[in-house]
């Protein structure tokens, strides 16, 4: 009694009967059915994958879509850090009334009264230099 003839799968190494070898398409050779099917079965997963993170995605931008307003809060609070960074940014000016202010010329450092409505005087009286930041 001669049982089948076995031949290894040059693939995996395993051992299968000469019939269940296939010409596979994809690895463009002789393997076996085993390997056939797990490549079968990581297509498949890899397609399930794909359209899970397409779902996913497409969840994500009808979220965000759905809370406009969130952001808007979130901006406004930016915006407001900022301009109050911005203003504790000007140590040269000192109020001294609503319309006046003490200016330190920032390349002379010449002290000077500069009035913010009429923006009188136009530049530094001392250096020429221009007012900026008030
Ligand atoms: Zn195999
Ligand atoms: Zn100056």
């Amino acid at each position: 009694m001669i049982g089948p003839v076995k031949v290894k799968c040059k693939r995996c190494g395993r051992e299968f009967k000469s019939d269940e070898f296939t010409l596979d398409p994809v690895y463009k050779m002789m393997v076996c059915r085993e390997c056939v099917r797990e490549r079968r079965n990581e297509e498949f997963k890899a397609k399930k994958s794909q359209q899970k993170e397409v779902s996913k995605i497409a969840q994500e931008t009808q979220i965000k879509k759905e809370k406009p307003a969130g952001w808007d809060a979130e901006d406004a609070e930016i915006e407001r850090a900022y301009k109050a960074k911005q203003q504790t940014a000007l140590p040269d000016v000192e109020r001294i009334d609503n319309q006046r202010v003490k200016y330190k010329c920032k390349k002379c450092k010449y002290e000077f009264v500069f009035n913010v409505l009429t923006r009188v005087p136009g530049r530094c009286p001392y250096c020429g230099a221009e007012i900026s930041g008030v």
